[in-house]
């Protein structure tokens, strides 16, 4: 119950909602003394370099993941990055990603030579619109790139089916959502790959690490000659391997035909061996949590609720959980405001807008990263797929309608009811804010 005494909003100057400065709710990744020991034991068998320690991570990554294939990378950029140029993402070729992601989703692609043809979003899960991607599929497209946006998974059926009409691949950009399941089916290897980040602010968090998970034998030896030295049986100076079914790279057999060197340090994977062993359990504690908190905030007016719809479906490891927010519904009050508000009131992780659309952004209009002597985004394709403002209208218009949310990683409901108050506090009183 809301009492007169704490209706005074602390933005005002009345008393704060969260009284309780508990940081060790948000408190991540868990580390222990077996993540320190693991860590020590590379240390001191001087193996900080090398593949012994990723290899064993790979193995056990893939049984967890429930797929043929996992290579560690150095970070989730360069998994993406390998995943497309795998998949046949090269020169002349296009993408389609939705505009509303963190850069290294479609970026890399630009160094492949390929362009990025932007994808509106879903205005309720705010991961790619399927209806908005197969008017954009030409001859030269060659893979569709999904994110599981903030824990949110992408409709995949519906762009599976695209994918296979056309002879596209799809690559699932995992890094928000390790571990959630769509329909049933743990997000990552439902596409052809599945690429993510394991940094330390992610949910499955190792340091810099990243992962390429997969079920296609192809596409993961060619993501290891991309970007790795002597992974396939082959030293770098001979041609012998052993290990390689594709013909094409035998001649390059361990080298990085890509001219970078993607492997993962042997300290994450350390990392990554215990961070895995805890992960389902700890994972469940971010769940009973976030679910706690969204049973008590989802009927305040404002907030839309923002947890994935499908049957037998969960967030994951809900990397930075997001809210709907609808002006409207509170006399028009902004985003902006009502998180000021609620920061105000003692919240902590709120923040309005999500990420920002890229597809108006200089980096994909007029830089010419690679002197070609014209911008990198039409350097190498027979038409020109920039896309302007107003071209992608649900993404460009996202920062009025969505919020960050705290991310509670344990389920303290003395601590989550105080946030609980605090939105309905300040979605109860709005008027005092307008
Ligand atoms: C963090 C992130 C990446 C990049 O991963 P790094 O490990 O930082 O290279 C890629 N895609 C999304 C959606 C991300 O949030």
């Amino acid at each position: 119950m809301i009492t007169a005494t704490n209706t005074a909003f602390a933005i005002n100057g009345g008393e704060k909602a969260v009284t309780i400065n508990d940081m060790d709710t948000f408190h991540w990744p868990i580390i222990t003394n077996e993540d320190e020991e693991a860590v020590l034991a590379v240390l001191r068998r001087g193996a900080m370099s090398g593949t012994d320690v990723t290899e064993l991570f790979e193995k056990e990554f893939a049984a967890w993941q429930g797929c043929s294939y996992a290579l560690g990378c150095n970070n989730g950029t360069a998994a993406l990055h390998s995943a497309m140029w795998a998949c046949g993402v090269t020169h002349g070729t296009e993408i389609i990603a939705p505009s509303v992601t963190y850069w290294a989703t479609a970026l890399p692609a630009l160094n492949l030579g390929a362009s990025i043809n932007f994808a509106d979003i879903d205005p309720d899960t705010f991961t790619i619109d399927p209806d908005d991607i197969e008017h954009r599929i030409t001859k030269n497209t060659r893979a569709i790139v999904v994110v599981h946006l903030y824990g949110y998974a992408a409709d995949m059926d519906p762009i599976m089916a695209i994918a296979k009409k056309y002879n596209l691949k799809v690559i699932e950009d995992v890094s928000h959502a390790h571990g959630a399941l769509y329909k049933g089916r743990k997000v990552g290897t439902i596409g052809d790959a599945g690429a993510m980040s394991m940094m330390s602010g992610k949910c499955f968090a190792i340091g810099e690490g990243g992962m390429l998970v997969t079920n296609n034998r192809l596409i993961y030896e060619r993501a290891v000659a991309f970007g790795h030295y002597e992974r396939t049986g082959a030293s770098r100076y001979s041609n012998a391997a052993r290990a390689i079914t594709d013909e094409s790279l035998l001649p390059f057999a361990g080298l990085p035909m890509g001219g970078f060197k993607y492997r993962m340090h042997q300290l994450s994977a350390a990392v990554g061996r215990v961070q895995l062993k805890h992960y389902d359990d700890r994972m469940q504690g971010i769940q009973g949590a976030m679910n706690y908190f969204w049973e008590r905030i989802k009927d305040v007016p404002g907030v839309i609720e923002h947890r994935v719809q499908y049957e037998r479906s969960t967030m994951g490891g809900w990397y930075l959980p997001a809210a709907g927010y609808c002006a409207d519904d509170l006399g028009g009050l902004t985003v902006e405001r009502f998180c000021a508000a609620l920061t105000a009131e003692g919240v902590k992780g709120v923040s309005p807008g999500v990420n920002k659309a890229l597809h108006t952004h200089a980096l994909f209009h007029s830089a010419d990263i690679y002197g070609d002597g014209k911008p990198t985004m039409c350097a190498n394709t027979d038409r020109d797929i920039r896309e302007g403002a107003g071209t992608l209208p649900v993404a460009e218009n996202i920062g009025a309608r969505a919020m960050f949310i705290p991310w509670f990683k344990k389920c303290d409901t003395t601590v989550i009811d105080q946030y609980v108050s605090a939105f309905r506090k300040v979605a109860s009183n709005y008027r005092e804010l307008l």
